[in-house]
């Protein structure tokens, strides 16, 4: 059963460290299965300036104070918090409408983005507050003048409006990427469903986690908040498209060119491949993947399946299957247990959803279901916003304008026919724009050509088979290693995607100067850069005595035929290359017998490393390694090691040392090149 809310609480804003109400006359949230006041929201009056003020006078600074790890570690210790307390918000989720699974999804689903955030943070991101950016560009022969690319955190606020079918999630799924950049961030749910968001803020702000001014809230309206953005505030917006059409012509937002990302609308399509048809595997996992996608969270998600394009030779068995599976759903009280889906948000949605039904009527007849009443397992039909999942078909796919235009947000899908692989596409990208498209087919050549049609058009493509089935996280999950947005009609934004959408929060610029400066800037030796060689191997100093620039120019050693011979029946690499001079006359790249690449990286490393157990503690890995110039018998090998990149990590003894390796022949022509990565303690002896 929903839990009973005992007492009606107007909700407050959360602003400048105070949590306030507003001025007018609250409005009452309801139940959205039975129709009981939840709470009262009302934001009118509040003082937004300030509130933007306050995020940019005291929660930018702080953030920015902190290093990328130290932020990840942040959001580490507020994922856990939150998943300790998660029984509180599914005890109020039910008020949404959600079932205990759909609540998985708002809650854990969020509070996971938070943790996956924090690790990837970790592990890609370095422990600075200045991101580099790509390679260093050598603008001069000599070493002199050179340009680096760099990320810096903006100075305003983020100020996330969301949607209400996902109160945590939506705010979360922002907030991670926005706190791990170093801004602050302003809060707005969506009314209707807010009293859940101001209950996590609340245990956020408990916490004590956050700096002050990290995070605000504003339970209702936003009034005049926009008039005040400035270049350095981000809005994103998730929505419908009238709104997010309307913000982004803001006067202000326009004015000052203020990053404005929107998620809105999105007529997300499933492709059944032309081959599976009825009886293969990939139509049973369509079917099923179609129903869950048109009955979890009652169809109210944004990536959710609104266009079914099949073959028309499986039409009629797919009505078939998804209209008994769609009978089975127990449409119910979401506090029950067996129910698996509850009611729409509210009545006014479901009012919407309605009309929208109609809309698409124009193009398309139900098969399936009935939008005006709803079987229930249990609750109450009249107080609750209760739906029935509805199936459409149109016949007339390439005339009809409706089922590619019309978002109904709730558990509702139009089946629509295709005769040809490429009328398949084509219909999918008449959604002009969407979050996602799934391709069921076992099928190489149409999945290949199917995504490459498709990818312009959307922000993600799934591919279902029978390989993935088990293992598949399904077309309606966003990830958030991956991106989440898509072109066109769903907005043109690109949440989530790793480190993709952190930059988002940050300015890339170009910083050009002498290398040794843009060294010290940003904490990165580069080629020109200054070097220290003070007689101790770098490999004897512990991080607290190691610096960038620290550099070791080994002696050098002389590579024979017996090194290679050895090496290439020691390893069993007994390519032409290395063992045999006519062949390798005969090759465009080499003039004679050659040494491996890999005997030139194993005697660099014998070269350049110190033996005696010390500081450093392990070897991780080479990246970018390049071999640049052959290396023939009689030819001798030097290496210069160079200190590049210090990466301590915040809760362990050690950090990640990256070290520029260059390995040079007698004519001081480059060999190889490559990074060496290493983990050195903190101190030693330890
Ligand atoms: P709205 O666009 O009305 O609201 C979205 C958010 O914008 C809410 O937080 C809302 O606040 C806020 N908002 C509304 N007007 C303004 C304004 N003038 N200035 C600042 N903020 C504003 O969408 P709904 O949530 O009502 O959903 C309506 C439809 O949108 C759905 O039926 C569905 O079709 C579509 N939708 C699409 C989504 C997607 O991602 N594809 C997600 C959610 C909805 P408040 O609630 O206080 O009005």
């Amino acid at each position: 059963m929903n839990a009973p809310v005992k007492t009606v609480r107007q909700l407050e804003s959360y602003i400048a460290g105070d949590w306030v109400r507003g001025a007018g006359k609250a409005v009452p949230l309801l139940d959205a299965a039975t129709g009981a006041e939840v709470a009262l929201i009302d934001a009118s009056g509040l003082d937004m300036k300030r509130a933007l003020n306050h995020g940019r006078e005291a929660g930018g600074p702080a953030l920015r104070k902190l290093s990328f790890h130290e932020r990840a570690l942040m959001l580490k210790a507020l994922g856990q918090a939150l998943m300790e307390a998660k029984e509180e918000f599914y005890a109020l989720s039910t008020a949404t409408g959600a079932t205990r699974t759909d609540s998985w999804i708002d809650i854990e689903g969020g509070v996971g983005t938070l943790l996956s955030y924090a690790s990837k943070g970790r592990r890609e991101l370095p422990n600075t507050r200045t991101l580099v950016d790509g390679d260093v560009e050598a603008l001069s022969r000599d070493n002199t003048f050179s340009g680096q690319h760099i990320l810096t955190p903006l100075e305003g606020v983020a100020i996330h409006i969301n949607a209400f079918n996902f109160p945590c999630w939506g705010m979360l799924e922002k907030l991670a990427p926005t706190l791990l950049a170093g801004m602050p961030a302003i809060v707005k749910p969506a009314s209707q469903t807010a009293y859940l968001t101001e209950l996590m803020v609340r245990r956020i702000i408990a916490t004590g986690i956050l700096p002050r001014g990290a995070l605000q809230l504003i339970s209702g309206s936003v009034g005049d908040l926009l008039d005040h953005v400035d270049c350095q505030d981000v809005v994103t917006f998730t929505g419908s498209a009238a709104t997010g059409r309307k913000l982004r012509a803001h006067k202000a937002i326009v004015e000052n060119s203020v990053r404005f990302t929107m998620e809105a609308d999105s007529l997300n399509a499933a492709i059944l491949g032309p081959n599976a048809v009825a009886g293969t595997e990939e139509f049973d996992l369509f079917v099923k993947e179609v129903a869950r996608e048109m009955t979890v969270k009652a169809g109210q998600k944004c990536t959710a399946i609104r266009r079914v394009i099949a073959p028309r030779a499986a039409v009629e068995p797919l009505i078939k299957a998804l209209g008994d599976r769609l009978a089975k759903t127990a449409l119910g009280n979401p506090g029950e247990e067996a129910t698996r889906m509850g009611p729409l948000a509210s009545l006014a949605q479901r009012d919407e959803v309605r009309a929208r039904i109609a809309e698409l009527q124009g193009d398309a007849e139900i098969v399936a279901g009935d939008p005006s009443q709803a079987k229930l397992t249990s609750g109450d039909a009249e107080a609750g916003a209760f739906l029935s999942p509805v199936l459409l078909y149109c016949d007339k796919p390439g005339s009809a304008k409706a089922v590619h235009d019309v978002e109904a947000f709730g558990p509702v899908s139009t089946i629509i026919p295709y005769e040809t692989a490429e009328e398949a596409v084509e219909l999918a990208r008449r959604g002009k724009g969407s979050l996602v498209a799934s391709v069921f087919t076992n099928d190489a050549a149409f999945a290949r050509e199917a995504v490459q049609a498709l990818g312009p058009w959307h922000g993600r493509v799934m591919l279902g088979n029978r390989v993935s089935a088990k293992s598949s996280t399904g077309h309606g999950s966003p990830l958030p290693v991956l991106v989440h947005g898509g072109p066109g009609r769903a907005g043109g934004g690109e949440e989530l995607g790793g480190m993709r959408s952190v930059k988002h929060y940050m300015q890339r610029t170009a910083v050009q100067g002498a290398p040794w400066l843009l060294s010290e800037v940003t904490g990165r030796w580069m080629q020109g850069a200054k070097t220290r060689q003070d007689g101790i191997h770098p490999f004897r100093k512990s991080l607290a005595e190691l610096e960038i620039g620290d550099q070791l120019v080994t002696a050098s050693r002389t590579v024979t035929l017996e090194d290679i011979e050895h090496f290439a029946h020691f390893t069993g690499d007994t390519f032409y290359a290395h063992m045999d001079e006519e062949a390798a006359k005969a090759n465009p790249f080499f003039d004679g017998r050659v040494a491996h690449g890999y005997l030139i990286v194993s005697f660099a490393a014998g070269l350049f490393v110190d033996p005696a157990p010390g500081p450093v503690l392990a070897n991780y890995g080479v990246d970018a390694l390049r071999f640049l110039t052959p290396v023939n018998p009689g030819d001798s090998l030097q290496v210069t090691l160079t200190c590049k990149q210090i990466n301590p990590r915040e809760t362990e003894d050690y950090g990640e040392v990256r070290w520029d390796c260059t390995v040079t022949n007698q004519e001081a022509q480059l060999v190889a090149q490559y990074d060496v990565l290493t983990m050195v303690a903190k101190s030693w002896p330890a």
